[in-house]
């Protein structure tokens, strides 16, 4: 029935699964959650066409964030990064669709927010490098250890948007 073929996490036929479709991890960071605009990211990723894998809100832990963050541990920021980090709530999620590594970190926008673009969700949303409300995979391979490291394999669904045929040719 409509129903259970629509409710259910149906396998993607082999077509859609060769189309270099990628998974990345994107997190709101505790000042994106204080600040309300969980809403607004979502709703970005959406409206691009990118599948929601899977999402959560918790918080993070320091050995989650020392894993995560593993070459930047020695920077001197690094400190005042963690505690940033840990000081409420984040918002894990995985969004799938083509190149959606890359695209993602270019709807996040640059790292220091000054130099992000307006239209990007730093360049529309925050000010500072140390306050900037979202995290984006830079690298597929880098997007595989963060989403095996927030997200058991469970919580990852495998399911196709009704609107995949009017995305993609
Ligand atoms: P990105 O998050 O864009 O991938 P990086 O991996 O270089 O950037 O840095 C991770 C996070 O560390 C940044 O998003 C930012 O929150 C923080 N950060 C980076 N550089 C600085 C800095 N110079 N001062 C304070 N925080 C920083």
């Amino acid at each position: 029935s409509f129903l259970s073929k629509n409710a259910l996490a149906a396998p993607r036929s082999d077509s859609q699964l060769s189309m270099a479709m990628e998974r990345t991890y994107i997190m709101v960071k505790p000042d994106g959650v204080q600040r309300g605009i969980v809403g607004n990211i979502i709703s970005r990723f959406e409206q691009k066409g990118y599948v929601m894998v899977a999402m959560k809100t918790r918080m993070a832990t320091p050995e989650l964030l020392d894993e995560h963050y593993c070459d930047l541990v020695e920077k001197p920021f690094f400190p005042k990064l963690r505690e940033y980090l840990l000081s409420g709530p984040v918002v894990s999620m995985c969004w799938e669709g083509k190149e959606a590594v890359s695209t993602g970190r270019k709807m996040l926008g640059a790292t220091n927010p000054l130099e992000s673009a307006p239209g990007t969700i730093r360049g529309d949303f925050c000010i500072e490098v140390g306050r900037n409300i979202c995290h984006g995979s830079d690298s597929v391979e880098n997007a595989n250890k963060e989403l095996a490291l927030w997200f058991e394999e469970s919580e990852l669904l495998d399911w196709e948007s009704h609107s995949h045929d009017w995305l993609y040719e």
